[in-house]
């Protein structure tokens, strides 16, 4: 990798390089925050991460995580009663009430929405594409498959890594224009300063990881984390 910015000085820098950031520790009882601690999650988790993990066991990994995360996101969703009568006679069950979005961040975010398509199969999958510029880390929206009507009662935005929380907030921003009454974001892996920055901005959602890392390195990636998702979902190196 290249250095890609320069600093005040004329020196070169890297996009996180003296910023701070919060310890882990500061950030672990944000309100509405979810950190999975189920014991499967943090086995699956492990081989993720793992270096020596190829692209398509990887992506069934990004898959099994994102249901069990999918299961854990969806467990307060409004019902409906429904009268239906079984082999044995009638009874009043439930159904989930409204639709349920998905909004995968592109590309990283697919594997995870496919967790989710298998976990209710009714979701629509609204792609949204926000690719970070590697010098200032800001993201910019280059695709937008967004219904311009929506009837729902949630909609997830859905990317693996929550490192600098850029685009994470965009996308809540740009689900809140379409006034779905209940938002929440899900990842796989966050960094402290992603985490505190889309809690903050967003106060109003519910955000579900699986795991809370140390750090950002200079160049904004996760520490420990499992280096580019994108990339290794996708054999892309
Ligand atoms: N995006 C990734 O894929 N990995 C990181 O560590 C940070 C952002």
């Amino acid at each position: 990798m290249t250095e890609t910015s320069t600093s005040s000085g004329g020196r070169p820098s890297l996009p996180m390089q003296g910023v701070p950031q919060p310890k882990r520790d500061e950030v672990l009882n944000l309100p509405r925050v979810h950190i999975s601690t189920h014991s499967v999650m943090a086995h699956k988790l492990t081989a993720l991460r793992d270096k020596n993990t190829p692209p398509p066991e990887f992506y069934r990994l990004v898959k099994e995580i994102g249901a069990l995360l999918a299961y854990e996101a969806t467990a307060s969703l409004a019902l409906d009663p429904i009268d239906i009568v079984t082999p044995m006679g009638p009874m009043r069950g439930q159904r989930l009430a409204g639709g349920i979005g998905v909004t995968p961040i592109l590309r990283a975010g697919l594997g995870l929405a496919e967790a989710f398509r298998e976990v209710i199969p009714d979701a629509q999958i609204w792609h949204l594409g926000l690719r970070r510029d590697e010098n200032t880390l800001q993201a910019l929206e280059y695709y937008n498959q967004l219904p311009h009507t929506v009837d729902l009662q949630v909609a997830y935005a859905v990317d693996p890594m929550l490192a600098t929380g850029g685009s994470a907030i965009d996308a809540i921003n740009i689900l809140k224009l379409r006034g779905i009454p209940r938002l929440s974001y899900v990842g796989i892996i966050a960094a402290p300063y992603g985490l505190l920055k889309l809690s903050q901005t967003h106060p109003d959602i519910d955000i579900y990881i699986a795991a809370l890392d140390e750090s950002l390195n200079d160049r904004g990636y996760i520490l420990p984390g499992l280096g580019d998702a994108g990339d290794r979902q996708f054999g892309t190196f």
